[in-house]
């Protein structure tokens, strides 16, 4: 059974092609800058890479591209298109409408568009994939599997802010949170690792990439997450500010900011961007900044990290305790001191690392607390794409059944 994945940003397009009996990736690739006369193609299989740069005016266009090359005779995966029995796509925002993934038909697609001013970034281009692919793939089932679904079971404690009902209502403004296949992905997987049943575990999930969120999942459902009505609250990012004093951006304004400027501000050139003083919002550059003595690097880097303790200690007690820290995404994965400084911060709960452990396994999955550690700390390479896959399968298995 082999399974399309797409993910389509405004002027982006990331693909996989995945058989699911073995569940293996066989070949994948991402379109970037659509719209453009020198859009290009990246595309990988079995370690190769094959890149092309050409006119691209839409998402159809690059699909069809797309599509071309996964069937091509040097490059491609598949024979013929027809192999392709369904299509999941990742859909940013599913609102409250979406608890879990769904088959997509024109209901739920009215639904999204509903959704267009809760993401009005992500869910035109997600939209627009679904459409691009209906026509190129007719008759191909197609699954849109949200962002925000995970959370979707956090009690009103945790998703309601503090502002009057009449707005919450009027404007669907509370927190939904995001990353949530993410975070979905690494905690099953973690309770797999730890050959426990999920149901019995409280587990935290700290989701570090370019975003980042972090998550406190009792028993496999979610509780409480970072990201809120936006992608903006919660921990320092690599170019968002996470949670700062509502006042600011008001401030700002009245200040002669207009209000997209303030959104910039705080979405593209906060976070590490800002705190390293526009050096870089990538870990790596900072961290090498700081280690030859660059002073903004060294206090990104504590707040980074100060604050990622902060959310775990406030999710231990909001679980009543934690079995599991899973780290996952670009610094969560590969970063050995931001792992080592955040666990210094927890002793508390009685996490310690396994020193040796936490560099020696870097960047694969394992287990890196000590044995006496009284929570264990895991490394889960996070994988989106196969969680997208996978639901896929399930839902149209279940249709093909009924
Ligand atoms: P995205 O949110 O774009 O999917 P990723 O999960 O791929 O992001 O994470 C990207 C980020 O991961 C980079 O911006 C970089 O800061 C960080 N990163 C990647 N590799 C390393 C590494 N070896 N050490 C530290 N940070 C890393």
């Amino acid at each position: 059974m082999k399974i399309l994945v797409i993910n389509t940003g405004s002027s982006s397009l990331k693909y996989q092609i995945l058989n699911m009996k073995d569940e293996k990736l066989l070949c994948k690739g991402l379109v970037e800058r659509i719209g453009g006369k020198d859009a290009k193609i990246i595309h990988k299989i079995d370690g190769k890479k094959h890149e092309e740069v050409i006119e691209i005016k839409d998402h159809e266009k690059a699909l069809n591209e797309v599509l071309k090359l996964i069937i091509n005779n040097e490059f491609g995966c598949l024979k013929d298109i027809k192999e392709i029995v369904a299509v999941g796509h990742r859909v940013v925002h599913g609102g409250e409408k979406f608890a879990s993934s769904v088959l997509i038909t024109n209901e739920v697609k009215k639904a999204l568009e509903e959704n267009i001013e809760l993401a009005p970034l992500h869910n035109p281009p997600n939209l627009l994939g679904i459409e691009a692919a209906e026509k190129l793939l007719p008759g191909v089932p197609m699954v849109g599997v949200f962002d925000t679904a995970f959370h979707q079971t956090m009690p009103p404690e945790a998703y309601l802010y503090p502002i009057p009902y009449e707005i919450y209502h009027k404007y669907k403004i509370r927190r939904y949170g995001f990353h949530g296949t993410s975070h979905r992905f690494v905690s099953q997987r973690a309770a797999e690792i730890l050959n426990k049943n999920i149901k019995e575990l409280k587990i935290i999930t700290v989701h570090l990439g370019n975003g980042a969120s972090i998550a406190a999942i009792d028993g496999g459902k979610v509780i409480d997450t970072s990201m809120g009505f936006t992608p903006l609250e919660g921990v320092v990012m690599g170019t968002r500010s996470g949670d700062i004093d509502p006042s600011i951006p008001i401030y700002l304004i009245r200040k002669g900011y207009t209000p997209d400027e303030v959104d910039n501000i705080l979405n593209k050139k906060s976070g590490m961007y800002g705190l390293s003083n526009y050096l870089s919002n990538d870990m790596r550059d900072i961290r090498e900044a700081k280690s030859k003595g660059d002073e903004h690097c060294k206090f990104a880097i504590d707040v980074y990290v100060y604050r990622i303790a902060k959310y775990i200690g406030a999710y231990a007690t909001a679980l009543g305790g934690v079995d599991a820290i899973i780290f996952t995404a670009g610094v969560g994965e590969n970063s050995t001191s931001i792992r080592r400084h955040v666990c210094n911060r927890l002793k508390i709960f009685g996490v310690e690392l396994d020193q040796e452990k936490n560099v020696k396994l870097n960047s694969s999955e394992a287990i890196i607390s000590s044995e006496n550690s009284k929570v264990k700390v895991l490394i889960v390479p996070t994988n989106e794409e196969l969680m997208i896959a996978r639901d896929t399968k399930d839902i149209i298995s279940k249709r093909v059944e009924a």
